[in-house]
């Protein structure tokens, strides 16, 4: 049987940046979404391989007797501890990246996106065709997560922005860029790169 050769699209960008929103457009032009961090959290409550290795490292504490994954005692254990945040990533990053090898290998669609925050940061956008960076002004982003999530304080927003790529690089290194400022209109910048993304998918067609 022929390998599923599906061309695989990145799309990152940082906190409050509207990645989520633009992968919604995309989405109802008939793309499929791997949304990589709602999975990385899915596979940690349903993936038994992954679910002994967080046991065998952070104790068996990590699960309920019944099984369900005790969210508030793992991330009290890895919080401002960076041996064990790189530890728990060491062992939810390849999970995703089998998971999603799978995922891509049923898909039929001319490209797929793969939504995730850290693309750039954690290395996985060496294994994707194209990378789309949604950009935005920091000032406008933390804007828009104190109107999302009220309950998070300023200081909860910093530490994860300190943790991202500054947006310049991530343009950088993106081979699309999307703007989403507020004088920027984001459907036509999405269906220019969809056509785009489907020409290169119907030339690698070709050439295969
Ligand atoms: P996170 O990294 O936190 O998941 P994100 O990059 O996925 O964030 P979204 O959730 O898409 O960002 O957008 C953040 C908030 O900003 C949402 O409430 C969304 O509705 C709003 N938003 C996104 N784009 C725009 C826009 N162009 N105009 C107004 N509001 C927007």
């Amino acid at each position: 049987m022929s390998k599923n050769t599906v061309m695989t699209v990145g799309i990152t960008g940082g906190i409050g940046s509207g990645k989520t929103t633009v992968t919604k457009i995309f989405s109802i032009l008939g793309i499929p979404v791997y949304y990589a961090d709602d999975r990385g959290k899915w596979l940690l409550s349903n993936d038994p391989e992954l679910i002994v290795k967080i046991k065998e490292n952070f104790g068996e504490e990590s699960y309920s007797a019944s099984g369900e994954l005790n969210r508030q005692y793992l991330a009290k254990s890895v919080f401002g501890d960076p041996v064990k945040t790189e530890k728990i990533n060491s062992l939810v990053h390849p999970a995703v990246a089998k998971d999603f090898e799978s995922w891509v290998s049923l898909q039929t669609a001319p490209y797929i996106l793969k939504e995730a925050a850290l693309l750039f940061e954690t290395g996985s956008y060496k294994q994707l065709r194209k990378v789309i960076n949604v950009s935005a002004p920091l000032k406008i982003r933390i804007t828009r997560i104190r109107l999302r999530d009220p309950q998070r304080t300023e200081q909860q927003i910093n530490d994860i922005i300190d943790k991202q790529l500054p947006d310049e690089e991530k343009n950088e290194m993106a081979d699309f860029v999307i703007k989403n400022s507020e004088n920027k209109l984001l459907i036509p910048q999405v269906l220019k790169i969809h056509h785009a993304l489907l020409e290169l998918s119907e030339q690698i067609q070709i050439d295969n």
